[in-house]
């Protein structure tokens, strides 16, 4: 047992699949559940998420000694004036948010003395949300990045290091303000490209578009899985993470137009090193295991034998993404 009480503040995809690992691997001795609406704590009963759940996120967090955010992070601030008054002293803070910067600033000046704040993100995920979405082995092989402040306790850090390492993850620190940026152009600014492209899609006439549907097995199909994701998680992301997404969206821009000029003068040497370059980081992703070698991203196809896909698919069945 790492911890005695594990709470864990929202129960959708990542919160449930936390859950889920901490109890298979036996990391907690309790685990307390709490979400904001009746339903969705019923939902999770149910699916035997937990060993008590509650309405009241501060029932839910008293007397644990690991506390895990797993709310939107657009609503933090208001959770956290709910339960500062009862994390314990000596408990650990975490949350599992994609942006850091934000977090620090809504979540620190109410952190109670005594309690380590360590904020947190699991780079695993998929479309899906809602705790029956959630997997055990969400995190297995992917990236968790903890980051600490400078007046985190390195003890502290370090339980929660484990805790991640222990549910599958290789962990790293670093700074809010590095976590932003990378993730801005690995993961923000890709999602609102694809939010770009499929919303210029639903917004092209009747005809076309039953086209565009029709023909989507090509390259828009890929786009519209990620253009599926939570609506609202993904709002607080742009909200919160301005700075950084609109830095590299400049980035992009100036890209893209370069690439817009190599296609209107021709410039096919230009265009063919590109895409020579971009290849091969998708072969280093691969390399690094971050992704299948299978082709068409291991996706099940008509007359394949059925264990070939499953050898490549993710466990619940849908890409990943964060
Ligand atoms: P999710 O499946 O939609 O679940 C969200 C949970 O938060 C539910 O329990 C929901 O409660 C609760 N919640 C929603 N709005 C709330 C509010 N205003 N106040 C209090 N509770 C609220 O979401 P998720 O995908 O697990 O994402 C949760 C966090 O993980 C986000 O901060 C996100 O940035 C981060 N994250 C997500 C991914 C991903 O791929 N999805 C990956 C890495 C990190 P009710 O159902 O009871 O309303």
């Amino acid at each position: 047992m790492m911890f005695e009480k594990l709470a864990l503040v929202g129960i959708g995809l990542i919160g449930s699949s936390i859950a889920r690992a901490a109890r298979l691997k036996g990391l907690a001795r309790t685990i307390a559940i709490s979400t904001r609406r009746q339903e969705t704590l019923d939902e999770a009963r149910a699916l035997g998420l937990g060993d008590s759940y509650e309405r009241d996120p501060a029932e839910a967090v008293r007397g644990a000694d690991l506390v895990i955010l797993c709310t939107p992070v657009g609503a933090y601030g208001a959770v956290m004036q709910q339960i500062a008054g009862a994390l314990a002293p000596g408990a650990i803070l975490s949350d599992v948010g994609s942006v850091k910067q934000h977090v620090v600033k809504a979540l620190a000046p109410l952190v109670p003395e005594g309690v380590h704040f360590i904020p947190g993100h699991p780079i695993a995920g998929t479309e899906h949300s809602g705790p029956a979405a959630g997997v055990a082995e969400l995190f297995v092989g992917r990236w968790c990045v903890l980051t600490p402040g400078p007046q985190a306790e390195a003890a502290a850090v370090g339980r929660l290091e484990a805790f991640w390492s222990a549910l599958g993850s290789n962990v790293e620190c670093m700074s809010a303000e590095h976590h932003d940026l990378v993730l801005a152009i690995t993961s923000h600014v890709p999602h609102l490209v694809a939010y770009n492209i499929v919303g210029t899609v639903a917004d092209l006439e009747a005809d076309t578009q039953s086209e565009v549907v029709k023909f989507s097995a090509s390259g828009f199909r890929d786009f519209t899985r990620i253009a599926a994701s939570d609506p609202v998680m993904w709002r607080d992301i742009f909200l919160t993470n301005r700075d950084a997404v609109l830095e590299m969206l400049g980035r992009f821009l100036e890209d893209l137009a370069r690439l817009q000029r190599m296609v209107r003068v021709g410039d096919g040497a230009g265009l063919e090193a590109l895409f020579t370059r971009t290849r091969a980081i998708r072969r280093s992703i691969i390399s690094v295991g971050q992704d299948t070698a299978a082709a068409d991203f291991g996706r099940p196809h008509p007359g394949e034998p059925a264990d070939a896909a499953a050898a490549v698919e993710p466990p619940d069945g849908s890409e990943r993404a964060d």
